[in-house]
């Protein structure tokens, strides 16, 4: 149990505010601090408050045991749920006008040991950035785009979920739209973002439509630049490699953790490493660090729920493949390829400009 707590409510007065005030002061909080989900779990009478803020659920809040099961009723009674319901899982949604708040909130229910869990996620509407607006560092921004304003050639991106691969594509996206000229074609799973100029399909794993079918068929669409959602299996990475030789710009993303990992993947699912090594143009390995608070200065303050922390930024490594490095992965070779700078080396960039901190750095590397 976390030893500090803190009011749920702004003012402090919480037990004696109404549960519909409460509610709304939760909301609002998260909403102002960015954060994306709020976590409320009973525990006996009591109810436990987290905000996921970039990433990470903010401990230490509590609903005293008098608003608490009020509350929880509140959240059901507006997402039409059964209120009475508390052994079974249901899901539901609450409009945007019913709490004042700028989107509809997902709410889903859980039955735990302890009690009931629910969780509201907030649909807080970000426009996708531009490559300007990622915040990667500038040679690698660089790199970047200088990829796209290629005709042909394979860009790979790797790191784990919630590393912001998702969000550098759709950055990609928009710029590639933005310069013009060409037919940009995705195959996304699911397709998060509208990006105007361009022809954006989902797969249907459901009725066989996965990024290999899928990708086939657009092929005939006959695209200039294919972003394919994730390689995820050997008839996907086949189809990458070769679309990138044959007058295709392909942007795609793989698991792997390092940007040697990417080739050991690769070279694993296609058969022609020559291929592979035509292909490949650069590789991106990213993760992302919390930064400090830009209000309190990592203090604590109401902005970042008390974190010290809010809003990320990447940490990029990168390899841009050249002719040596060709042969070798040909060879498959790989001993000798690694990016010029480490991730480790991007994260004390930041830590030096004051951007992040030490805690921070050793929470991201586990140290
Ligand atoms: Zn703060």
């Amino acid at each position: 149990m976390p030893t500090e707590k803190k009011q749920a409510s702004e003012s402090g007065k919480i037990s004696e505010a109404s549960a519909p005030e409460v509610l709304e002061n939760l909301v609002r909080l998260a909403e102002r601090a960015g954060a994306s989900d709020i976590h409320l779990q009973m525990r006996g009478k009591l109810a436990e408050v987290g905000f996921r803020l970039d990433g990470i659920i903010t401990p230490g809040r509590e609903l005293p045991a008098e608003i608490a099961e009020r509350v929880f009723g509140r959240i059901k009674f507006l997402a039409r749920l059964k209120t009475y319901q508390e052994t079974l899982p249901q899901d539901g949604r609450i409009p945007r006008d019913e709490l004042k708040c700028k989107n509809d909130i997902r709410v889903a229910t859980y039955p735990t040991v302890t009690g009931e869990k629910i969780v509201l996620r907030l649909f807080n509407s970000t426009s996708v950035k531009a490559l300007d607006e990622i915040e990667f560092p500038e040679n690698a921004r660089a790199e970047l785009e200088t990829f796209l304003r290629q005709t042909s050639g394979l860009l790979l991106l790797t790191g784990p979920a919630g590393s912001g691969k998702t969000t550098t594509i759709y950055a990609c996206l928009r710029h590639l739209a933005e310069l013009g000229g060409r037919h940009i074609i995705t195959v996304e799973d699911p397709v998060e973002q509208i990006v105007p100029g361009t022809m954006q399909t989902e797969i249907n794993e459901a009725i066989g439509l996965d990024f290999a079918r899928a990708a086939r068929h657009l092929l005939r669409q006959d695209p200039q630049v294919l972003i394919l959602g994730e390689i995820r299996d050997e008839a996907t990475a086949q189809l990458a490699v070769r679309a990138g030789l044959t007058g295709h710009l392909v942007i795609s993303t793989l698991h792997a953790g390092s940007c040697k990992g990417v080739f050991e993947r690769l070279l694993a699912m296609c058969a022609d490493h020559s291929a592979v090594a035509s292909a490949v143009e650069l590789v991106l390995n990213q993760r992302l660090i919390r930064k400090l608070c830009a209000t309190c200065d990592g203090g604590v303050c109401e902005t970042c729920l008390h974190t010290g922390y809010q809003g990320r930024a990447p940490l990029v490594e990168w390899l841009r493949v050249d002719e040596k490095m060709r042969e070798q992965i040909r060879r498959r070779e790989l001993s000798a390829i690694g990016p010029k700078q480490t991730l480790e080396a991007s994260a004390r960039s930041l830590v030096n400009q004051g951007v992040t901190n030490e805690a921070e750095f050793k929470r991201v590397f586990g140290l």
